[in-house]
């Protein structure tokens, strides 16, 4: 069986949202000084963040894959983030 390619693999993960609880949080003020807001943007496979014109950085974490980039590259006190409750978050189907 051939492998599928790694955006093909990414198409078949399953989501369930934890909608009463957030699972990552910017602190606005030190990302922006830290320029960690610009890395999150960048780095983020999922592109969970995106910098809104004025310069804050918004989170679309119902589509987080997990993978701890976000967390290696912020600037201490920039980022809470934790795994979601047991049962949510991502699942993945093909690897
Ligand atoms: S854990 Fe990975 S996918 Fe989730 S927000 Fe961080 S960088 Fe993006």
């Amino acid at each position: 069986m051939k492998p599928l390619p790694v955006p093909e693999r990414l198409t078949k993960n399953r989501f369930l949202l934890d909608e009463e609880q957030c699972n990552i949080e910017v602190n606005q003020e030190i990302a922006r000084a830290s320029g960690t807001g610009k890395l999150l943007v960048a780095c983020c496979p999922a592109h969970v963040y995106t910098e809104e014109p004025d310069g804050t950085i918004s989170v679309e974490y119902a589509a987080c894959l997990e993978c701890g980039t976000c967390l290696a590259i912020a600037a201490p006190g920039a980022l809470k983030w934790h795994y979601p409750r047991g049962g949510f978050g991502v699942q993945f189907r093909e690897g």
